[in-house]
């Protein structure tokens, strides 16, 4: 495929002045911008910048030498749109040179959530929306015509003339206020040297709450007027933390006078790390003192540190191209856990790091096709595709986790900090940072890591023990080895005091006198599987888990080394649900995560043998029998956040199984709810919501979806979605399926939600299908220009288990492999709904056996 043209390589801006004129009632806005900047290559007889959906209203080029200020004729302006272009064509050839070009354009405001787009919001009865922007990946061309690249670094003066009566934020802070009669014109401190997509405003009517950080920078979390001002408390306490933290670790200031922290009523990510201005959704950032859970108090604090993060690794100094995402993202990744687990060690975020992060990235990364941390990006579209959470972020983060791992925290953060203070301001690519690391280090860190992150899959390390003698051999693992490159070769880190540092051959021999079991991967720290092949090595191996002898990580990557290798053939998957009874009595909630996945494997075997459902029951109410008496169903005073996460866990798994004590407790607990919500704990507020649901309960479900419609909590709506879409009634699912197109009752960004948890349930399943099918031209209306559609055939793909879904599958998307933003997710899920389905029908027969005989005890 053709390369994208970077205009950077032909005009280099390196100062705006940009002007907005937002105009609600009309839902347009209008503007001019004033770009100053070098050209450069060769002459032409025209400029081009990026824009996208604009009218462009006037143009000019003025050039700049010593003979002064002359402006070039015009000829006339062009638009490309099919390449997001402007052109400006002159009569006489631009030279290389200083040149401002001043552009005046107009556009409407689209409900996309890209470019500049509107929020909503009711306060009370009044309908109400801020205005906003979203200019990543390459969205800042939907609001000013501007050279839209990541190299293209440039100071930005922006001036937003507004409504009166709304806060207005910009990246940096106000320079001055003007009323214009009716209008508010805002115009803003210049900003930093930087990207465009890093450009962001918000206004509308909110309120804050405001701190300093030790060395005095200004801290604000920002909400809509609808919020109550104790959800801001939290989140300014991480964010406030978390800048203290990375100017400390990274040994490099947050380079802004404030920080704001916006949570936003219509977000399609996360969260999002303009610089001085964050953005996030609502349920993101804010916390309800009595209402939001543990867990969800965590992931909340990891975003935030994820965003403060990118402040210096994304927005200080930036990838030179979009290839190179993964420095920005694969950072980010990882230290968002880093840092929460500095601030809060009794969270074990390194642990839930493995335990989320590291499955994510071995799962993705173990079907043919996927994409390499490193990518190439050949059409703008697939800027947009390099998004995917298991692979640059996860993949990447996991990969950036092995390497420090490999080399030590020291010398890793020496080499971030000299990498820091040689590239602020400016574009980078991961060479530079492998250097900056291989100067601390004394290693050689490209060569050691080009081949991870350049290429997709990973190794599956086998040991083959034999008295004293060892064999270590490596492989590339896929779900389908028939597709596996057989030629492939990593240097693997083996993290094993018994073992050499590194296994860079395919395979080795060496004698050792193991005093204890050698087990590869201590720590979980590399982003590889482990194959102990011997029986009795094996053996010992579980034995150390039975007696908690190994740490949790390690135990959590045994379970699911065993069901991915179980999955790609290397033995029936039986032998994966008995090892289980190895994790009987364990107490970790990260290893608990991996052993309700391993659950939900074992289900997915009904969608072939509905008799199994019966089995699967009782055999999961022993195996959490011990920890739900452990827990109980009152929070205990002074317990670890983890056994507040794991009681609603196995309680989730005892309410699953049909256990008659849990059923009772828990419609008690919707019925105390329903008279005081502040009776129940926030962690089993779900598990009350989805009990009636599952017995079909329909005054529940009204109550349900009533409470659903009225609260503005965030968390609180998802709860309600994450119930209501167990239901097992089909009508139900379509009353709820109906509901999605209706963005009142419905927000946009949690469309997808809706539809993945109903085409998850089995019961709901063919109907959600069918419905799926019929309103597909809904879904690509609404979300084409989105970075999150593309998510579409990922969930899709996850809920096929039979051959007659194979069928709806392509189906489905057969016709859609000509849009470049859907083609790779298509693509990955023929090879994965392919892989599944064999190995459940491969399967199917030991799993019956491990259930007969566990039926008999
Ligand atoms: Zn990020």
């Amino acid at each position: 495929m053709k390369n994208v043209a970077r205009l950077f390589t032909q005009f280099q801006s390196s100062e705006y002045d940009v002007t907005f004129d937002i105009n609600e009632e009309a839902m347009r806005f209008s503007g001019t911008v004033t770009v100053r900047g070098k050209k450069v290559g060769r002459p032409a007889q025209r400029i081009t910048l990026h824009q996208n959906g604009l009218k462009i209203t006037s143009g000019k080029i003025i050039k700049h030498d010593k003979h002064g200020d002359t402006e070039l004729p015009l000829k006339r302006i062009n638009l490309q749109n099919t390449f997001n272009e402007v052109r400006l064509h002159t009569d006489t050839m631009v030279y290389p040179g200083e040149y401002t070009l001043e552009l005046g354009f107009e556009a409407p405001i689209t409900t996309g959530m890209t470019g500049i787009y509107p929020c909503f919001f009711k306060d009370g009865s009044t309908d109400k929306q801020l205005i906003m922007t979203q200019f990543e990946s390459h969205y800042a061309r939907e609001a000013f015509p501007c050279i839209d690249e990541p190299e293209a670094k440039a100071i930005f003066n922006l001036s937003l003339i507004t409504r009166t009566g709304v806060e207005v934020l910009g990246n940096t802070p106000v320079k001055s206020r003007e009323n214009l009669g009716e209008r508010l014109k805002t115009s803003f401190e210049p900003t930093p040297r930087m990207s465009s997509y890093l450009l962001a405003f918000v206004f509308g009517e909110m309120h804050k709450k405001s701190t300093t950080t030790n060395r005095g920078t200004e801290v604000n979390v920002w909400a809509t007027v609808a919020q109550p001002a104790e959800a801001l408390d939290f989140p300014l306490e991480v964010a406030t933390q978390t800048i203290e933290f990375f100017e400390d670790y990274f040994g490099v200031d947050y380079p802004l006078p404030k920080a704001d922290h916006v949570a936003c009523p219509d977000f399609s990510a996360g969260a999002m790390e303009n610089w001085g201005l964050i953005t996030y959704r609502e349920r993101t950032l804010l916390v309800y003192p009595q209402e939001t859970p543990q867990s969800a108090r965590e992931y909340i604090a990891s975003v935030i540190a994820h965003e403060t993060s990118h402040q210096w690794f994304g927005n200080l100094v930036t990838m030179r191209w979009w290839d190179d995402l993964w420095i920005n993202e694969s950072f980010a990744n990882m230290m968002e856990y880093q840092a929460i687990d500095a601030l809060h060690p009794e969270w074990h975020m390194v642990d839930q790091f493995i335990a989320g992060e590291g499955l994510s990235a071995l799962r993705r990364d173990a079907t043919a096709g996927v994409q390499a941390v490193r990518t190439s990006v050949h059409h703008p579209d697939e800027i947009a595709t390099l998004f995917d959470p298991s692979i640059v972020y996860a993949k990447g983060g996991r990969l950036l986790f092995m390497l420090k791992s490999y080399i030590g925290d020291e010398a890793f953060r020496a080499g971030l900090k000299n990498y820091f203070l040689k590239h602020q301001y400016g574009n980078t690519t991961g060479a530079d940072l492998w250097e900056a690391l291989s100067m601390a280090s004394g290693k050689d860190i490209a060569s050691f890591m080009d081949p991870w992150l350049n290429r997709s899959g990973f190794p599956l390390v086998t040991i083959t023990q034999n008295g004293n003698e060892i064999e270590l051999s490596q492989e590339h693992f896929l779900d389908n080895p028939a597709k596996a490159d057989t030629e492939r070769r990593w240097d693997v880190p083996l993290f094993s005091a018994q073992l050499p540092e590194v296994l860079s051959k395919k395979s080795t021999k060496l004698s050792v006198k193991p005093s204890e079991p050698i087990v590869v991967n201590s720590g979980a720290k590399g982003h590889y599987l482990v194959r102990y092949a011997s029986d009795e090595h094996r053996s010992a191996v579980i034995d150390l888990v039975r007696s908690a002898k190994l740490p949790e990580p390690d135990r959590l990557m045994l379970l699911n080394g065993a069901s991915m290798q179980s999955k790609a053939g290397y033995e029936p998957y039986g032998h994966v649900l008995e090892m289980l009874d190895a994790y009987s009595n364990e107490t970790g909630e990260p290893v608990w995560d991996i052993m309700s996945l391993v659950i939900g494997e074992a289900r997915r075997f009904v969608s072939l043998d509905e008799t199994l459902d019966a089995s699967i029951k009782p055999f999961v109410s022993k195996l959490v029998a011990a920890q739900v008496a452990r827990l109980g169903w009152e929070p205990k005073p002074g317990e670890t956040s983890a056994d507040t996460k794991l009681r609603a866990l196995v309680l989730s798994l005892s309410a699953y199984a049909e256990d008659k004590t849990t059923i009772n407790k828990a419609t008690e607990l919707f019925a105390a709810y329903q008279k005081d919500a502040s009776t129940v704990p926030a962690e089993l507020r779900f598990l009350a919501f989805l009990v009636p649901i599952k017995n079909g309960d329909d005054t529940a479900f009204d109550y349900l979806l009533k409470l659903h419609d009225s609260t503005q909590n965030g968390d609180l709506i998802s709860d309600a979605c994450d119930a209501l879409t167990t239901t097992r009634q089909p009508e139900k699912a379509l009353q709820l399926l109906d509901r999605i197109k209706n963005p009142s009752v419905v927000k946009p960004q949690d469309a997808d939600r809706w539809l993945v948890y109903l085409l998850r349930n089995r019961y709901t399943r063919d109907v959600t299908w069918d419905w799926f099918v019929k309103n597909w031209q809904w879904f690509e209306d609404t979300f084409k220009n989105d970075k999150s559609y593309d998510i579409l055939p990922r969930y899709a793909a996850s809920c096929v288990n039979t051959p007659d879904y194979i069928q709806k599958y392509h189906a489905l998307f057969d016709d859609k492999l000509d849009q470049v933003l859907l083609k790779r997710n298509i693509q990955l899920g023929f090879e994965e709904i392919e892989a599944r389905v064999k190995w459940l029908q491969r399967d199917l027969g030991s799993v019956q056996e491990f259930f007969r005989h566990a039926s008999r005890g």
